[in-house]
């Protein structure tokens, strides 16, 4: 598997494929991979002829308190891991790991700004942060042009976020949205997840707990928002040392908040775990 740091290598790697007739996935990351990333990387290897894995730590999408110092970054394993995930696949795959420089040339000043989505859920509490992530998956999409790109559901108001760039700039690459993936007790794997104590580990539970309770009473008939937002945070009402961020009902392609619950709804929460903040969902049904 060859790992490509330019852009130039990129585009001309993905060019080279098409020519043989292969489609492309890219699957976008941040490194520091886990099951979650795996099962993307997967689902591009079932769905693409080849694969192309970014592992980028994006520096404009944390601000200037965030842990862009500190988010792990775990290179050779990661590599392990994209290897071991494309093991039963043939072809000339890549892990594209750019520099900064690489992706944002000195003087950059050019960024892609989702007006309003970009400002709800996520992007209430940590401003410019969806400016960031829409400006760096666009430089992969023009850069890799591939048919298909994977997202975590996990991260469901960046999926948000993508999906109306990629409709409003026209691109021509298809999001593809995949299953949060879960260790055995709930919690949704996440790179951030090597920041809690054990202590906060077993904290950290109830955000999946909150999810669940209002999934349940969803599944019961309820659909009033404040009744499925009253169970969520009844489940936060026992770890006082757990900051809410967020617990909210919203449209999924717009992140505005609804009265009732439809199918296809999301339902999100983001609680700070001491100086960790995770976030969870699920699309109701
Ligand atoms: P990140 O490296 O955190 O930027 O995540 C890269 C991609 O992996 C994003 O599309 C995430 O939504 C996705 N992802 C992260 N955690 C999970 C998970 N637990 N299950 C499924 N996808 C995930």
């Amino acid at each position: 598997m060859e790992i490509l740091h330019t852009v130039a290598e990129l585009r001309h790697w993905s060019r080279q494929q098409r020519t043989t007739g292969q489609t492309i996935g890219l699957v976008p990351t941040m490194g520091a991979l886990h099951a979650g990333h795996a099962s993307l990387i997967r689902a591009a290897a079932a769905s693409c002829g080849r694969v192309a894995v970014s592992i980028f730590v994006n520096p404009t999408q944390f601000a200037p308190n965030e842990d862009y110092a500190r988010y792990p970054r775990t290179f050779e394993a990661d590599c392990a891991l994209v290897q071991a995930a494309l093991a039963q696949t043939k072809g000339a795959n890549v892990v594209f790991a750019p520099s900064v420089e690489e992706l944002y040339p000195a003087g950059a000043s050019t960024f892609v700004e989702v007006e309003g989505i970009g400002d709800r859920l996520d992007g209430a509490s940590r401003p410019r942060h969806f400016r960031g992530v829409a400006t760096v998956v666009a430089k992969l999409l023009i850069a890799a042009e591939p048919d298909r790109a994977f997202f975590g559901q996990k991260d469901a108001a960046q999926v948000a976020i993508i999906r109306r760039m990629v409709s409003d700039l026209r691109l021509a690459t298809e999001i593809v949205v995949c299953p949060i993936v879960r260790d055995a007790d709930g919690l949704a794997l996440s790179s951030r997840n090597v920041y809690l104590s054990s202590d906060e580990r077993a904290q950290a539970l109830v955000l999946s707990r909150a999810i669940r309770q209002a999934e349940s009473l969803a599944a019961s008939g309820e659909r009033r928002a404040n009744a499925l937002i009253e169970a969520a945070r009844e489940a936060f009402a026992s770890f006082q040392e757990l900051r809410v961020d967020y617990i909210e009902l919203v449209d999924w392609a717009t992140l505005e908040p609804v009265e009732n619950a439809v199918s296809g709804s999301l339902f999100a929460v983001a609680a700070w775990v001491g100086t960790t903040r995770l976030i969870d969902n699920t699309i109701l049904r």
